[in-house]
């Protein structure tokens, strides 16, 4: 199927979030943690690049949104980040296991960069007056790629059991919030329990550094779900 891209919106240098169309008639039904799948062809190849989708499914609706980091000297990112709206891409339907454990447990979600993605489409889905407790750290460099954030804060006043916390690893000297690498944060998240379940997302580094951390603190493998991004 065929994806057309509605609209494109630069939140921060090389950062954007994409509105796209599936061109299938029906609506794109996927679980929240799931990803797309897209093909073009760049100098003569066929070139496929997963995408998790950002937004929540929806009945009917064929929307849906990425959130997308224009990797440097990325072939696929850079074709997308080209894309103007009207243009459409190659498309296989959702796919993907990083979603939500049924039924959810008290969770820690742990995002870097464009990580956040699967994250905001699980919260949308399932983030409600009865769900259990979860909380997000969010990593990035810089505070203006804390993409959602406005998003994240007005969740956390509306539902006091989820926390978002932002941390910046290269904060700017106005910055009063958490600093350091998500790994810092961890610890004060969990408060000693190990009855919680853990998600991560983003690139390999971040990912294999939790992973290994929480095995050594005792965590089951069972508890930890992951997305690895390369
Ligand atoms: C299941 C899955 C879901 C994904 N979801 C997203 C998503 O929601 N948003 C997104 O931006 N990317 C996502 N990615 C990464 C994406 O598929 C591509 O790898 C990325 O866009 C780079 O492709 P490229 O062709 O531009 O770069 P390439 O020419 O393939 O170059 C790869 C380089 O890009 C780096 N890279 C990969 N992903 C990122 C990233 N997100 N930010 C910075 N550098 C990166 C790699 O480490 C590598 O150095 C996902 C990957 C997987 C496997």
């Amino acid at each position: 199927m065929q994806a057309k891209l509605i609209e494109r919106v630069e939140v921060a240098p090389g950062l954007g979030h994409f509105v796209f169309e599936a061109e299938n008639g029906a609506g794109l039904d996927f679980t929240p943690g799931q990803f797309v799948s897209l093909t073009t062809e760049i100098s003569a190849k066929q070139i496929t690049r997963a995408y998790s989708l950002a937004s929540a499914p929806c009945a009917g609706v064929n929307r849906f949104e990425l959130c997308l980091n224009l990797a440097p000297d990325g072939l696929f990112s850079h074709h997308l980040f080209r894309m103007k709206p009207g243009d459409a891409v190659e498309m296989r339907p959702p796919l993907g296991m990083f979603v939500l454990r049924r039924p959810p447990r008290d969770s820690l979600f742990i995002a870097t960069g464009t990580g956040i993605a699967p994250f905001r489409s699980i919260l949308k889905a399932h983030l409600n007056a009865s769900s259990p407790q979860f909380t997000l750290i969010f990593g990035v460099r810089h505070e203006s790629h804390l993409i959602y954030r406005a998003e994240f804060e007005d969740l956390s006043r509306q539902y006091p059991h989820f926390r978002f916390w932002p941390t910046l690893s290269r904060p700017e000297a106005s910055w009063i919030g958490r600093s350091g690498h998500v790994q810092a944060h961890i610890d004060e998240a969990l408060a000693g329990r190990r009855d919680v379940d853990v998600y991560l997302c983003g690139l390999k580094l971040m990912v294999d550094a939790v992973r290994s951390r929480l095995k050594a603190e005792g965590f089951d493998r069972k508890q930890i779900f992951y997305e690895k991004y390369d």
